[in-house]
Formats: C-alpha cells, structure tokens, sequence
C-alpha cells in the first residue's frame, strides 16, 4: 500500500468514525452500558469488535475484556457494533405498517386508562357489525382487582371493560370459550404473552386454531412492561393502608405506580417500580417482548404523553381498522414521531436487555457443627408463628427434596419457592417425630425467598452407633399472610 492510499484509508476510517458518531448523538449507549448490560453479565462473546472499532479502546488479554486506554467520548459507537446488542428498531419492537398517537373521540370512555384507544376500537367493531364477540379483562366481582377475562358482545360491555389490571389474566381460555360458542369473528385483546399464545395456536404446524375450530381473531395487542402476582402485591398495598375496594384506577407511567380513589385527582399512594419488583410475576423476568410485537393493532401509552395512546397498526387489517374508526368519528389520530418512537424504544431496550441480568440466586444455610445452633434457630410456641389460613386452590407454595449425608449426620433439605413471587419471612420448621412425640424442633426465618429460587437446609440427625437409622423428619413452612404453605414428613430408613 503506497503512502497516500494508507493515508486515504485513515481518513475514511475517521469520516466513517465521525459519520456514525453524529448518527447517535443524543442516544443513551456507551461503553459504560456495553460492560453493565454485555460484558458483566457474561454475555460477552470475546469477539474483540468493541475494541478493533474505538481508537480508545484495546482487547485485554489477560481479564479477557475490552480495556479503555484512553478517555471515551460516551459516543456509543462500540455498543452499536457489539453483536450481543439489541440496538436495531425493528427487532427492539417488532416491524408495524403506521405508527400512530391516538385517542378516544366517545364521550363514555374519555378520562379511561390512558387515550381509550382499545375500547374505542371494540366499540367501532360492534357498530360495524366487523366482530361478534370480543376477549376482555375485566375485575372480577368478588375479589377487588383480581382480573377475570370474559366474553363480552356489546358495545356498552366494552365501555364496562376498559381500564388496565396489572396481572396475568387467562384470556385464551375465554377465547376458546368463544370460539366453542360458535363466535366466528372475535377481537381479542391481551399483553404479548397473551397475543404470542393466539399466534402459535394460528400457526405452529401442530397449534389448535391452525386445522381445527377455525375463527377470525383480530389481535389488540396492549404493551407490557411487567405484571404483578395479586396474591402478594395485594396484601402489601392492604399493609400500607391501601382500602383495594376503594381503589379506582391502577396506573404505570413513568417508572412509578399509581393507585387512585379519584382516577380524576391526584394518586392516594404512588410505589416506584423498583420497591414492588419483588412482586412481579416471574415469568416476566424472562420476557423481551414490550409492544406486542404479533398483534394485528399494539396499543400503549409510553412515548405519547397523558390521555393519549402509542398505536402500532401492524398488519393490513389492523391499519384499515385504526384509519376507518378516525374517519368514522371514534378516535382521533395524529401521525407518530421521532420523540414518541425515541420514548418507546429506549423502554423496549430495557426490556430485551433486563433478561441478561437476571442470576439466579442459590441460599445455602450453612450451619457450623461445632457451633451451638441457639444463633440460627430459635423455637417459639406454634400459635405465635400461625396466624392466616393459607387461601384454598391456590398452587403449591414449596417443593422439597432431601439427601441423607450418613457420613456427617446431616438430612440436607432443599425447599423451592413454586408459587412464582417473593415469599417474605418464611419460618421453616423441622422437627423429628418419634412415636408421636416431636423432639429437637428447628426454625430458621428466610427473609425472602425469590421465585423459584431453592434454599437448603442442614438438619442433623442423631444417630446411635449400629443402630438402624428409623426417624420421622416433619417439614413444615409458614408466612406471615399465608399462616401454614407446608407440611411435609420425610421417612428415613436404612438403605437396604
Ligand atoms: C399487565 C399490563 C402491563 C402494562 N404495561 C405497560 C407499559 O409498561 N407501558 C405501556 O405503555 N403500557 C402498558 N400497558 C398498557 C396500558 O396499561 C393500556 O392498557 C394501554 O395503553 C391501552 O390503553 P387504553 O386507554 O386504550 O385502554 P382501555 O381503552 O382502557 O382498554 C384496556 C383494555 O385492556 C384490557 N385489559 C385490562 N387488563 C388486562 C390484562 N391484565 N390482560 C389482558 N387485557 C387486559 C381491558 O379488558 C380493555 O379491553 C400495560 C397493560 C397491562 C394489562
Ligand atoms: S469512545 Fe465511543 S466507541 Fe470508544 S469506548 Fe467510548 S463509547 Fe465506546
Ligand atoms: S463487541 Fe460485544 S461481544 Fe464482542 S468483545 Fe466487545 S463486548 Fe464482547
Ligand atoms: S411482561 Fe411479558 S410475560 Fe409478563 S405479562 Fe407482560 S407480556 Fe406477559
């Protein structure tokens, strides 16, 4: 390479360098955020792309990391070069036909969740004779805030049905109920978990909508950040002196939940989502999917400010839908722009990435034998620890196992948190049963005890030398809300 050509490449590197450099001006990536989300976490690949792209940076061979060596200008252009990013649109959220920013024209639904856009477009569908029946979610009667998903065939049961529950809400199951009713044409309205079931059922070579039972299902797909186990973020609101029965609206805007009494005044109580992740559902840990991405119309409010809704129309059908219900009056609609879609993929970043940072976390109660055990464990009458019934038909709370160390003396139990959120204060009992007498009871209190996450537990035994080993070891766990979540007797005989 003569001098001039090497001098021509160092110059195209740089224009090239500064070209992508303007290109992200304004965005939030850098190398900080490169080593948080890609290279701490243990996602990094070892390509070295970071460090052969940045002038500043080179490929330490010894930490096996990329290195700063001189000073970063935040210009992100090295976390847009990692392959192990998600930093393209279209798979941040999905590819969509139009964008729009939306809101209700009908009387009756304006001042709803967010722009009423979903139960304006129901009503528009019932007008139009264009459904039959529609899949919603609405509060169930008997027990404030738990979310029943229902089939509903008029425009009015829209009206009732607007209005978001923050939970898992089992709308296949209603869909399925609607379409054994003979419904043929049905929109059907959920978060992207929701939605994703529908389509693999529409087009998974063994799906049930795909040979059989066949039906029009227009998908309103809402976006989802995260839901919440009622069972344990109920009580807490309750124990911060939130009246549920008097509880009018429930809203996530802005990093923060509110609760209201008055959906027109201010919130009575407002949680960061940060102080309630612990009651998030622990599935949504695993979800990457923020817009709904196969829904025919994806609905949210992040991006497009107070009363308004962010609207993707993704599919043919779903862009006729949203221009036709404009021009008949049911909404009103605004062309999207660069500030509402800056808004929605920044949250849908978070989203894709977050599943990088979650580790599982084991707890190993490790107990010393030389030590008196009084540090750890404490007895205490049995009334005191049980004072709430556990809640009927609700799925099992703990799963345990148990290994026999013969050797050391030691039943070592493993306890696993199966009711998919946070347990808190978790007293666990052990106690050897002998002809009906209980000798040698052990508590120990979990603070928290994380979705699926297993603890351990070491129980010595006392076995006499040359005599066979016959014990009755009862496990029993309790919380504080719950009162008794288990109870279980192992048997310990001698191996044959
Ligand atoms: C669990 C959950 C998490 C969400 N997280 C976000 C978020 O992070 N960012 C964001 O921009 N938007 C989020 N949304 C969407 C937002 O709350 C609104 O639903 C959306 O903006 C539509 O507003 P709207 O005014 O058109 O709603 P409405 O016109 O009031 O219609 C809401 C529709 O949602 C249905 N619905 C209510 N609860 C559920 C449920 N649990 N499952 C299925 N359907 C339900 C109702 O039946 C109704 O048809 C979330 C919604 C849910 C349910
Ligand atoms: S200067 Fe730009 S490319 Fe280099 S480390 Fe900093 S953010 Fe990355
Ligand atoms: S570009 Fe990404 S994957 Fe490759 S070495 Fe750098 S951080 Fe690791
Ligand atoms: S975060 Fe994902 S898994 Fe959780 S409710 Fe929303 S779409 Fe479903």
């Amino acid at each position: 390479m003569t001098e001039n050509n090497s001098e021509k490449t160092e110059t195209q590197y740089e224009y090239s360098f500064e070209y992508i450099q303007k290109k992200l001006e304004g965005k939030k990536d850098s190398f900080g955020m490169l080593m948080k989300e890609i290279v701490r976490t243990g996602v990094c690949t070892e390509c070295g792309t970071c460090a052969a792209v940045c002038p500043v940076l080179e490929w330490d061979h010894i930490a096996g990391q990329p290195k700063l060596i001189g000073k970063c200008t935040g210009c992100g252009i090295c976390y847009n070069q990692c392959p192990r990013t998600i930093t393209d649109p279209h798979i941040l959220m999905g590819e969509f036909r139009t964008g729009y920013v939306a809101n209700t024209n009908i009387p009756e639904v304006i001042g709803g969740q967010d722009g009423g856009t979903v139960t304006s477009i129901l009503c528009y569908l019932f007008d139009e004779h264009l459904i039959d029946a529609a899949v919603v979610t609405m509060k169930d009667l008997s027990k404030p805030w738990h979310p029943v998903a229902q089939i509903i065939t008029s425009k009015e049961d829209a009206i009732k049905s607007s209005g978001s529950i923050y939970s898992h809400s089992q709308t296949v199951e209603a869909l399925m109920d609607a379409i054994r009713q003979d419904f043929r044409s049905i929109a059907f309205v959920g978060t992207p978990c929701n939605i994703d079931a529908v389509k693999k059922m529409f087009d998974s070579p063994t799906g049930m909508l795909k040979y059989f039972m066949r039906a029009h299902v227009l998908s309103i797909g809402l976006f989802c950040m995260d839901s919440f186990a009622p069972e344990a973020l109920y009580p807490f609101f309750e124990k911060d002196g939130i009246d549920l029965s008097k509880v009018q609206k429930m809203d996530i805007n802005k990093g923060k939940f509110h609760l209201y009494y008055d959906p027109q005044a201010e919130p009575v109580k407002s949680y960061t989502i940060k102080q309630l992740d612990k009651f998030k559902s622990s599935s949504c840990n695993f979800c990457t999917d923020l817009t709904a991405e196969n829904a025919d119309i994806s609905v949210g409010s992040v991006g497009s400010g107070a009363n308004k809704n962010t609207v993707f129309a993704r599919t043919g059908i779903g862009t006729e839908i949203m221009e036709d219900a404009a021009e008949k009056g049911y909404l009103e609609i605004e062309p999207f722009n660069a500030i509402n879609l800056n808004a929605v993929l920044f949250l849908a970043k978070l989203k894709k990435v977050a599943q990088y940072n979650i580790q599982k976390r084991k707890v190993f109660i490790v107990r010393d034998l030389a030590e008196k055990e009084e540090a750890r464990i404490e007895t205490k009458p049995e009334a005191e620890q049980i004072s709430v019934k556990p809640p009927l038909g609700t799925r099992k709370f703990l799963s345990a196992s148990k290994t026999l160390n013969e050797v050391d003396q030691i039943l070592s139990l493993s306890l696993t948190n199966t009711i998919g959120y946070v347990l808190e204060d978790l007293k666990i009992r052990v106690v050897t049963v002998e002809e009906l007498f209980e000798k040698r009871p052990w508590i120990t209190t979990i603070k928290e005890l994380f979705p699926f996450e297993t603890i351990e537990i070491g129980y010595p035994l006392e076995i006499k030398e040359g005599e066979p080993i016959v014990t009755n070891i009862l496990v029993e766990a309790s919380t504080e809300t719950f009162g008794k979540i288990f109870s279980r007797t192992f048997k310990l005989a001698p191996k044959e």
